[in-house]
């Protein structure tokens, strides 16, 4: 591994000290503890972009987290540096999010506006500190300083000086581990190729408007000029293939340069340096944005997806209402936030699309 990267030896370790695996390092540690996790079964069943029973070929939260740990690791591994931390912050980045998508979230944080409100980032970090019950001898997953780190992306400078050590790089604005920063940008990459995808797949975005992207279409022409597919499906699939490609090649390259020429040589450095260090160049960045601009324009504010947003908005304002009354029903194990609202807020977090609906319906009757 290169020197800048996160190792056992410089890693600022777990809140409770525990005796080493004989097998496994401690990032790999943290990463099983992950996938052992209820929080992380049950991404299966919450929606990223289309609501779970849309359809089964639709990416969920869960298939989601593992594109970016794929992509995460790739990077990590062309850049030298700690694929196992890389692939840990990947896998848990997105577990504090609420069912049924942004709308969800937005929901629940419009319920908790008086009650210091809810961000699915800070929430992840909360599943794996605290609501997460597997271990005898700590709640949570006692996960060590650097995946805890990466998983908390941003946070607002109030919560930081509420977080101690790990809300202090917000404070004193530095950066957080390469492995992090590659994460980050391997979820943007992972969700704008897939959500190209599923647009495609769900008919909300036809080749013409694919075609639309500048990006999108360069590709489509490179793989088209080859003359020998003749399908639809597979000349997209190779285009997004070749986008997926160019963008990781790109950010690889690109990091690794701002690293030699501003010759960073050990971890101190890349969180003093004061930007991130994992960068797309500026003509792929460019490119990235047309297609998120798209996206945007044309998917998340189509018919079919607002409607799950304000069918989304009624589920969760009156699962909140509901639970906010009858706090008996909230299960023992969320009934450990300071207040009841952050405990209703806390369960229903944590509830799949499908049990979300469930129990709103039987509300309903
Ligand atoms: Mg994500």
């Amino acid at each position: 591994m290169n020197s800048y990267a996160v190792t056992e030896k410089n890693s600022r370790a777990r809140a409770i000290a525990e005796p080493k695996s004989p097998l496994r390092n401690d990032f790999q540690r943290d990463r099983d503890r992950i996938i052992h996790s209820a929080a992380f079964r049950r991404l299966m069943y919450k929606t990223q972009v289309f609501v779970n029973h849309e359809g089964d070929m639709f990416r969920t939260r869960l298939s989601h987290s593992l594109e970016v740990a794929q992509i995460s690791r790739g990077i990590s591994r062309s850049m030298e540096i700690n694929e196992d931390l890389a692939e840990t912050i990947a896998l848990a980045h997105d577990l504090g999010h609420t069912p049924f998508g942004h709308a969800g979230q937005d929901a629940l944080n419009h319920c908790m506006k008086n009650y210091g409100g809810f961000e699915h980032n800070l929430q992840s970090l909360r599943v794996v500190d605290l609501l997460e019950k597997r271990y005898a001898n700590f709640d949570g997953l006692n996960l060590t300083f650097e995946s805890r780190e990466g998983i908390l992306k941003h946070c607002s400078l109030k919560n930081a000086r509420l977080l101690g050590e790990l809300g202090q790089r917000f404070i004193e604005k530095k950066q957080t581990s390469l492995e992090a920063q590659v994460v980050d940008l391997s979820d943007a990459i992972a969700y704008n190729m897939h959500d190209l995808d599923d647009g495609y797949r769900s008919n909300i975005l036809d080749l013409d408007s694919l075609n639309e992207i500048e990006f999108f279409s360069e590709c489509h022409d490179e793989v088209v000029s080859s003359g020998l597919i003749k399908d639809q499906q597979i000349v997209v699939n190779e285009t997004i293939r070749l986008m997926t490609y160019r963008l990781i090649d790109d950010v690889t390259k690109t990091s690794l340069e701002l690293i030699k020429t501003n010759k960073i040589s050990d971890i101190k450095d890349v969180r003093n340096f004061g930007k991130n260090l994992v960068q797309f160049s500026e003509p792929l960045d460019i490119k990235l944005k047309g297609c998120q601009k798209k996206l945007r324009e044309s998917l998340y504010t189509h018919n079919r997806i607002e409607m799950m947003s304000k069918k989304a908005h009624s589920v969760i304002e009156s699962l909140f209402n509901y639970y906010i009354n009858k706090t008996e029903l909230v299960p023992d194990n969320y009934l450990i936030a300071d207040n009841i609202e952050r405990s209703v807020a806390d369960y229903i977090a944590g509830m799949t699309d499908r049990f979300a609906l469930k129990i709103f319906e039987t509300i309903e009757k």
